[in-house]
């Protein structure tokens, strides 16, 4: 098997692009070698070995030695200097390379080949004894914590304590002697650390830093950065050496890492920062200021130390020359290592940058509009989720602001809202359709259905990646967290803040980007959707064959919902406009009312309630499809559970007390998910969805342009359930039609939620002319987990890996997504023109919707704010 694969010095074992074998480093680095770059050359161990090592019992597999003995033969045969050589030496460095890059995780050892011997011939052969000694105290210092594990605090004191006796400020002012007692100090703190003096023989050098970037792969931080990245741990790391190039050989010599476009802003402008007489982490250590690269990012910043554009011309003519070389090579935005000896540029690495959504967006245009990708490719480049930093609303500069304080900017967006202190009140007062902030000292997973119900979140304890930074982040809401000087009093639902009381109810204003806590309502600005997001989402558009809808049940979502490209509504769910404070006393007079004459003297009052409604969202829809879901949750969702709202309650509605809390009782029930709900009130209450279904009618036939309605029965399971709504909504439908002497088209359809409602879709497909998959209650039934109830439990699921990701973030493909694909299957069989739509959460997250456009089906339906993200992904599936 072949082990190592060489590059550079004309020499060439193909290993180019093979990120799998070679690592991202490593493939990148023979890539740049193979088209003529000027990197020093070296071999690349396979990250086989790496798995190999592990599977063996960390002992290193047959033949290596000899092979690593040729790729060491190779970088002497190109350098013309011997590793271990006392006159000539071949310094090398040893440098970790996963598949993808982890940043930090794993761990590199430079100038490795010195010894007491070698330092003097390589002080000789490059006649510089301060710049050989530097490199021996690195060597020792990045030696002793890599490779034996030893404490690196104690060699930064040592250091530290040299410049201090001497009086210096920098790591440059050492000279050759103070450098050679530094050495000294440098060995005898190995001896007493370790037991043993610091290694001498090279090889033993060698294989001690090979074993070490192996041991790195399952080191504690490599682990969790692979948890948290999802990065699987057989992938195993490849080991680099490549021959040393100096960037300490005095004022000729630099290293830098440079990006060849803004990683901010995406401008195509290059980017980056290097340091004069200095090596490898130096610049990123923030040992000394690394200068600019540029002139004119230097002007820009008013700053005095020379770039290197203006310090070393000709070092950086051909690193411009190097950047566009790489950019058309990889056909992306690179990020750059490189350093310069004595003049002469060598190339380190480069990779594909980590941009910000703003830069990925405008390079991807930019780059298709110079020809250097196709428009097919920029549609690919950019991460759906990434747009998310881009769709929120921010808060108008104009506006006048009265912070009450600063916490961290921990997800971006601006939100106003009336405070709540408890995750249950957020849900509760959201489904009322109010718009809420939810306050914690901090949040946990128990949290997620407020801080989902929250518009935003805003805790006293916390940093960017504590748990309400991450979740805000992945749910889109925006949060401040870490704001210290909030006191939070959770029994007496207060908040007190810069001298200054805040209740329960009272309207605060948060700016996820800035962090600012602001007291009442600031006004807000709809992000723009318009330069490079609008081409891109054209182009995106131009690629995707499933239409995107959104889920929204007010004429401002709706709107929302259009500006952002939806084609249509594929959720309006109809419980939502019940909670408003003017209907939910009709709402209560139907539940308590006797008999059928009492429920329809109530729902009468909801009736022209409910039409202006199906009004203000089909004008918005004008022409477009509008899904409505008739009446879902159970009715006791709508009485009070509070003993203190009874009296109230029950006078509003005009019954005894004790009737209100009887039929409270009745309705009580102990797994109201599986319970009296969905169609099942429609069956035992049919003058309820009657009335739905009058008012949609009713409301479709005074527009103009009337929509397509397509009414939608929730939680039906068997064929003669949606036979008997379907019959109540066509009798609604001809009286109205009847009485307004004109007709118009409409659907019904259903939700295919249970899985029995899946697997008897042959049938019930016979009946409804589309199936909406809800597929939060259809992750619910097949799972058996209840969505309100999982947190307790499911991160530790995720943690366990019984789960890869969370099933009602990202759908269950294996066991749910089956079901998905029998009822299109059979529901197609009796119905070939079926329509087949996913509403649900899934319908906004990528990988579900990848899987939705292998299915075929028609269309996702998303929360307005993530219908862009839904029409690149459905794009992306598509090409
Ligand atoms: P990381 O993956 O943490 O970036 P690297 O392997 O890229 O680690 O090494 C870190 C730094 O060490 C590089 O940025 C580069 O400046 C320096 N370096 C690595 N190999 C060499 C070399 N052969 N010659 C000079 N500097 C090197
Ligand atoms: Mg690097
Ligand atoms: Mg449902």
């Amino acid at each position: 098997t072949q082990y190592v694969y060489r590059f550079g010095g004309g020499v060439d074992d193909k290993g180019e692009g093979n990120k799998n074998l070679l690592g991202g480093k490593g493939a990148n680095l023979d890539g740049m070698a193979a088209i003529g770059l000027p990197v020093p050359p070296g071999f690349t161990i396979t990250t086989e070995v790496c798995t190999a090592y592990y599977a063996n019992g960390e002992a290193f597999p047959d033949g290596l030695t000899d092979q690593v003995a040729k790729g060491i033969a190779h970088i002497e045969g190109v350098t013309g200097k011997s590793f271990g050589d006392p006159a000539n030496p071949l310094l090398v460095s040893v440098r970790s390379g996963a598949r993808v890059s982890m940043p930090g995780m794993m761990d590199t050892v430079l100038n490795l080949g010195l010894n007491d011997v070698t330092v003097e011939g390589l002080a000789a052969s490059s006649g510089d004894a301060r710049f050989a000694w530097d490199s021996y105290r690195r060597f020792i210092q990045m030696y002793a914590d890599v490779v034996l594990g030893l404490d690196h605090h104690a060699f930064e004191d040592a250091l530290e304590i040299a410049k201090e006796d001497r009086g210096y400020f920098l790591d440059t002012e050492l000279q050759a002697n103070d450098l050679i007692e530094l050495v000294g100090e440098y060995k005898s703190l190995v001896e007493a650390e370790w037991g043993k003096p610091f290694p001498q023989d090279v090889n033993e050098q060698l294989w001690g830093a090979v074993g070490a970037v192996f041991a790195s792969w399952e080191s504690d931080r490599a682990k969790v950065y692979r948890r948290l990245n999802s990065i699987p741990g057989d992938w195993g790391t490849a080991v680099n050496v490549q021959a040393m190039v100096f960037g300490n050989m005095g004022d000729t010599s630099a290293t830098g890492v440079a990006f060849t476009r803004d990683p901010a802003t995406g401008e195509n402008a290059y980017y980056g920062e290097y340091l004069i007489n200095a090596q490898g982490e130096d610049v990123v250590a923030g040992i000394r200021t690394p200068q600019y690269l540029t002139k004119a990012a230097r002007e820009a910043a008013g700053a005095k130390p020379l770039s290197m554009e203006e310090a070393m011309p000709e070092a950086y003519a051909e690193l411009a020359r190097v950047f566009d070389t790489l950019e058309r090579h990889y056909r992306d935005m690179q990020d750059i290592e490189f350093t310069v000896e004595r003049g002469k540029l060598w190339m380190l690495q480069t990779r594909s940058g980590k941009r910000t959504a703003k830069a990925a967006l405008k390079i991807a245009v930019d780059m298709a509009a110079e020809g250097l990708i196709s428009q097919e490719e920029a549609v690919l480049r950019v991460d759906p989720m990434a747009l998310d930093q881009l769709l929120h609303p921010t808060l108008d500069p104009q506006a006048p602001r009265d912070v009450l304080t600063k916490g961290l900017p921990a997800s971006p967006g601006a939100a106003s809202g009336k405070i709540v202190f408890d995750a249950d009140t957020a849900e509760k007062w959201n489904d009322r359709g109010e718009a809420v902030i939810l306050v914690r000292v901090e949040t946990s997973p128990e949290d997620i259905h407020g801080m989902h119900a929250a518009r935003g979140i805003l805790t006293a304890r916390g940093g960017m990646t504590s748990h309400a930074a991450v979740v805000a982040r992945g749910m889109g809401r925006p949060c401040v967290s870490g704001a210290g000087s909030l006191a939070i009093d959770n029994a007496a639902k207060l908040l007190r803040v810069s001298g200054r009381e805040l209740k329960e109810g009272d309207i605060i204003t948060i700016d996820g980007a800035t962090g600012e806590v602001m007291a009442g309502a600031v006004p807000t600005l709809q992000p723009e959707l318009v330069g490079d997001f609008g081409t891109l989402m054209e182009w995106a558009d131009g690629s995707r064959r499933m239409k995107v809808r959104a889920n929204a049940e007010t004429p401002l979502d709706a709107q929302t919902a259009r500006d952002f490209g939806a084609e249509g509504i594929g959720l309006c769910r109809t419980e939502h406009m019940f909670f408003d404070a003017s209907r939910i006393t009709a709402v209560r007079q139907m539940i308590l009312a006797e008999d059928e004459r009492g429920r329809r003297a109530a729902l009468d009052k909801l009736l022209p309630e409910q039409r202006k409604d199906f009004i203000g969202i089909f004008e918005v829809m004008a022409g477009l499809p509008v899904t409505i879901r008739l009446l879902d949750p159970p009715l006791h969702e709508f009485l009070p559970t509070q003993e203190a709202d009874f009296a109230e309650v029950a006078e509003a509605a005009g019954v005894g007390i004790e009737t209100l809390k009887q039929r409270a009782s009745e309705l009580h029930e102990f797994n109201p998910m599986l319970g009296h709900r969905g169609c099942r009130l429609g069956v035992t209450y049919p003058e309820i969805y009657e009335m739905q279904a009058r008012a949609i009618f009713e409301a479709a036939c005074a527009l103009p342009t009337a929509p397509v309605p397509e009414i939608m029965i929730p939680l039906v399971g068997t064929r003669r359930e949606l036979e008997l709504m379907k019959e109540v909504v066509e009798k609604a439908a001809e009286a109205v039609f009847a009485e307004q002497g004109k007709r118009i088209d409409y659907l019904v359809g259903t939700m295919i939620e249970l899985p029995r409602a899946a697997l008897m879709a042959d049938e019930i497909a016979e009946v409804g002319a589309f199936f909406s998959f809800g597929t939060n209650d259809l992750t619910q039934t097949t799972l058996g987990v209840s969505r309100d109830d999982a947190a307790r439990f499911l991160i530790h699921y995720v943690d366990k890996g019984i789960y890869a990701t969370d099933p009602f973030v990202s759908l269950d493909v294996e066991g749910v997504g089956q079901l998905i694909e029998i009822a299109a299957t059979k529901g197609r069989k009796t119905r070939p023109d079926i329509k087949l739509g996913i509403c649900g959460e899934h319908g906004g997250d990528p990988a579900s919707i990848a899987f939705c456009e292998q299915t075929g089906l028609d269309y996702v339906s998303a929360s307005p704010y993530r219908v862009p993200i839904a029409r690149l992904a459905a794009a992306q599936a598509a090409l």
